[in-house]
């Protein structure tokens, strides 16, 4: 017998406003903070959605957002879906030309954007014939700067003096209800759609124990972008859970981050690993009260074991997640497993720093280049292969990526991984960055973490360069730290290469730059640097005889 109602958004907010109603939204803006209770947060909510019915959006229309985070943007996440319209959260940090091709792309029907953004859509705009399917553009605040975006109003405005009930809708869990783009590294930004269902498991699934739970006890911090896979799913988790939200606001500095954490009380917070680093640089030199946090959420690129120490040193536990768009996104938490406690704290620190646990709900299986399933032996390793309720099936609109992507109802992730005995999944590299020199692997993950653990290096990559003889050889990116030699740098790199790695793993060349590029997501970009060394071939002779693979 099928439950008696569809797995929607719309239970989470009805809950926390009639169990929370006194409970705080806080965000920081431009003005300063900002608070207000789940009771007025949910008043606004419904404001918003007599707003856009008053101004004709269709019911099933794609609303986008182009905004930092902040508690409107959260007004949106509940407020456009749970009416029956799908939330696009729009990355404004991609180039012009992949915002005008999403855009026209999803057909949004309305666009919502912060007045520190504003510029930056009209310049995606300019001469674009993509945005004529835009009907208006709201910008958040209560007033409207100069601006070429036609129609246009304001926030404060568009919702002012509407009603502050709703007749909500029922809404089967097949309504799509929210829609991201990943950033496209590899080519145009591919739409993944979520619907009710997904974000409802999703949502549960994360407050499970093995997940991230939040209840009405936690303070939770949303530090990832909420135009990036929802925020990680936490405006949802934490409605869920009655918690505190806290929103960082446009550009948050460690400063910042730092003031939140000690005046709200954050106890739950989460963002990538590059975030954690400036805490940590600044917490050097100033002194931060984080008694009050429990949990720091680590995901989007690995966390450094370091980061997971330093965390520990203060009392904050370090849980370090993996996840993709395709899947709303959490994939795996890396908790201690129960039985492990006893294990020496280096090894814990070992289990804790890789990828995790696969989260309840989820299946995988890892398969390798010869179509067999690994062993879980922690040595072998192969492509992660992932399904579940909240794991996309395809694409939007792209039936190409779907065949590559998707197989008999799994997501082939692209990311190549190995699993110990206890389940830990670790990942190995990334399906296209993995180096294959003479039919062997060589882990530019591991390279990179090598170069980048040494003291004098402030960022280094690895990439596969194309090879007469080998196919691929490594070829290193370094960028020193302040007033660092390059060239005894490079001696020492090499040193320590040498002493970790088989021959054949040693980089044919160490070159200095002043940045890795990043992409929109403020991973390392190395598509760049691929293009611009894909034409430079290495040539035999540059490769010592004795470094072939099999050699060691
Ligand atoms: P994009 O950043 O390309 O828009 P996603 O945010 O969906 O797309 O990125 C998903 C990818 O990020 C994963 O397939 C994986 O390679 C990487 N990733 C995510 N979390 C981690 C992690 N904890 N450690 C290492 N890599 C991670």
């Amino acid at each position: 017998m099928p439950g008696g109602t569809d797995q929607t958004l719309r239970p989470f907010l009805w809950r926390a406003e009639k169990l929370y109603p006194d409970t705080e939204i806080v965000s920081r803006t431009h003005q300063g903070i900002e608070r207000y209770t789940y009771s007025e947060y949910s008043d606004r909510t419904a404001q918003l959605a007599n707003a856009m019915d008053e101004a004709g959006v269709p019911d099933d229309a794609r609303v986008a957002t182009f905004c930092w985070n902040h508690n409107r943007h959260f007004e949106t996440y509940f407020g456009i879906p749970t009416t029956g319209r799908q939330l696009h959260l729009i990355n404004p940090l991609l180039p012009d030309e992949h915002i005008q091709f999403i855009v026209d792309d999803a057909d949004d029907h309305l666009i919502f954007v912060d007045p520190s953004l504003l510029e930056k859509l009209e310049g995606a705009a300019d001469g674009a014939s993509e945005f004529d399917g835009v009907e208006q553009f709201v910008v958040i605040g209560d007033s409207v700067p100069e601006t070429d975006l036609e129609p246009v109003t304001d926030y404060e405005s568009f919702i002012e003096g509407n009603d502050t009930d709703y007749d909500w809708p029922t809404l089967s869990e097949d309504r799509p209800a929210g829609m991201c783009y990943t950033s496209g590294t590899t080519g145009k930004p591919k739409g993944v759609e979520y619907t009710h269902q997904m974000l409802w498991s999703h949502t549960m699934a994360s407050q499970s124990p093995q997940g991230i739970p939040m209840d009405d006890t936690d303070v939770v911090m949303p530090v990832v972008p909420m135009f990036h896979v929802n925020a990680w799913g936490m405006p949802f988790s934490a409605t869920a859970g009655g918690a505190k939200h806290v929103y960082p606001g446009p550009s948050p500095e460690p400063e910042d981050l730092a003031h939140l954490i000690e005046e709200e009380g954050v106890t739950i917070t989460a963002g990538v690993p590059t975030v954690w680093l400036g805490l940590m640089e600044y917490m050097e030199d100033n002194e931060v009260d984080l008694s009050a946090l429990d949990t720091l959420i680590v995901g989007g690129s690995a966390a450094p074991e370091a980061m997971i120490r330093f965390f520990d040193d203060h009392d904050v536990e370090l849980l370090h997640a993996w996840g993709m768009s395709e899947m709303s996104p959490i994939g795996s938490v890396s908790h201690l497993k129960g039985g492990l406690e006893d294990l020496d704290y280096d090894t814990q620190v070992e289990k804790r720093g890789k990828q995790g646990l696969i989260a309840p709900g989820l299946e995988f299986k890892v398969i390798d280049d010869d179509g067999n399933e690994i062993d879980w032996d922690g040595e072998d390793f192969g492509e992660l292969y992932v399904r579940g309720p909240w794991v996309t099936q395809e694409y939007f609109k792209r039936p190409e990526a779907n065949r590559e992507d998707y197989e008999d109802g799994w997501l082939k992730t692209g990311d190549i991984v190995s699993v110990d005995q206890d389940g830990y999944l670790k990942i190995v590299d990334r399906a296209k960055d993995v180096i294959k020199s003479g039919g062997e692997w060589i882990s530019s993950v591991e390279l990179e973490n090598e170069l980048m653990a040494h003291d004098d290096v402030a960022e280094a990559t690895v990439i596969g360069v194309p090879h007469e003889r080998w196919q691929e050889r490594p070829v290193a990116f370094v960028v020193p730290g302040e007033g660092i030699d390059a060239d005894q740098l490079e001696a020492d790199l090499r040193d320590l290469i040498g002493e970790e790695y088989p021959k054949w793993w040693m980089p044919d060349e160490f070159i200095t730059i002043d940045e890795v590029p990043k992409t929109a997501t403020g991973k390392f970009d190395k598509k760049v640097l691929r293009d611009e060394y894909a034409d430079q071939s290495l040539v035999e002779g540059q490769v010592p005889e004795d470094a072939s693979p099999g050699e060691d």
